[in-house]
């Protein structure tokens, strides 16, 4: 069975052999008309994409997937739509990954730290008229990606990486090897996955490629789980349309920070609490404190009709633990023990 994220199910087009150099950008994202600069930082962020999804895929296969006889292997296609699916049925997956994913991330990151950053400003987003947005018109009116924004970079590859994390849980969890009965059981695996994607991603952090991209602290951990699962929020709310399959956006992001909590908490980084309430209330309020800005940002910016909480947030959260939840927590210790990798070294 295939598991995908995003706004597509469909096959997607070309699949990428090779990092992709500038003319095939060009080419590619020819309706985007990226200026000659834009795309060879564009180029340069793909890079450091591929290698951060490369190693962490290496550091995985070496202690978790060889010693299981498992494989999961990673494909890119050039699309411009943000989506991610993994198929694959006993121990051989494949993930594919449109370039939209961590471009889209980039440019929406772009526009949003861009207004963080100036919050003089009571909308920025002139650039984008005609319900245009930095999801779906990448970097409208730029010439290179902005020097007073170089946080954009980081937080548009966080996101791909939460993204990969993703995947990377269906799979190794048994979710391609399980038949969902209905959709109380699909939207369990997709709690599932977002779950052990926050918590992969709360460890995966700290080994990445480039020593600009490792973070040991557990605050800057969470805060960069906490923008980056924001950021993908909010591209969600934009390119998903509502499902049977999904909770909402905001109940997803929730499930990624609790997932890095369990996490930190697991590996002893967190800070202690002696009641789970006071631990939920620190979590709580440490969160809101890092994406108050980003979140103000989205506010005036061409995806300002994301800023609210979805209308029935509070319906999809009680689901979360009325039925969700239980769910997940039936078929972990049931059928998903027949299929998941064996971690329990
Ligand atoms: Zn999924």
């Amino acid at each position: 069975m295939g598991m995908y994220e995003g706004s597509a199910a469909e096959l997607p087009g070309n699949v990428l052999n090779a990092l992709p150099n500038v003319d095939d950008l060009k080419l590619f994202f020819a309706d985007y008309d990226l200026p000659p600069e834009m795309l060879k930082q564009i180029k340069n962020v793909c890079a450091e994409h591929f290698s951060e999804l490369q190693l962490l895929g290496r550091s995985l296969d070496v202690h978790r997937l060889q010693p299981a006889n498992w494989v999961i292997d990673v494909k890119h296609v050039f699309a411009s739509s943000f989506f991610a699916r993994v198929g694959g049925a006993k121990g051989k997956y494949q993930i594919c990954m449109s370039l939209g994913v961590p471009l889209v991330a980039l440019s929406v990151a772009e526009e949003l730290c861009t207004l963080e950053s100036n919050q003089q400003s009571s909308s920025l987003d002139s650039r984008y008229a005609n319900r245009e947005n930095s999801v779906n018109n990448w970097f409208v009116g730029l010439h290179s990606l902005s020097k007073v924004s170089p946080g954009s970079v980081q937080l548009a590859l966080d996101v791909a990486v939460l993204l990969y994390c993703h995947e990377v849980a269906h799979a190794i969890f048994g979710h391609c090897d399980y038949i969902p009965s209905n959709d109380n059981e699909r939207r369990a695996l997709e709690h599932d996955a977002d779950f052990n994607a926050g918590a992969m991603f709360a460890l995966w952090v700290q080994v990445l490629p480039s020593s600009t991209r490792k973070s040991s602290s557990s605050k800057m951990i969470f805060k960069r789980l906490a923008r980056s699962g924001y950021l993908l929020s909010v591209i969600l709310k934009e390119v998903s349309s509502s499902s049977k399959k999904y909770h909402l956006p905001t109940s997803r992001l929730e499930a990624f920070l609790s997932g890095g909590v369990f996490a930190m908490a697991k590996s002893k980084r967190a800070p202690s609490f002696s009641s789970d309430l006071m631990a939920d209330k620190y979590w709580h309020d440490f969160y809101h404190d890092q994406v108050k800005e980003i979140r103000e940002a989205v506010s005036r910016s061409s995806l300002r009709e994301h800023y609210e909480f979805e209308k029935d947030l509070s319906a999809d959260r009680a689901a979360v633990f009325k039925c969700t939840a239980v769910v997940r927590d039936r078929l972990k210790d049931g059928p998903l023990t027949l299929h998941r990798l064996n971690i329990s070294r």
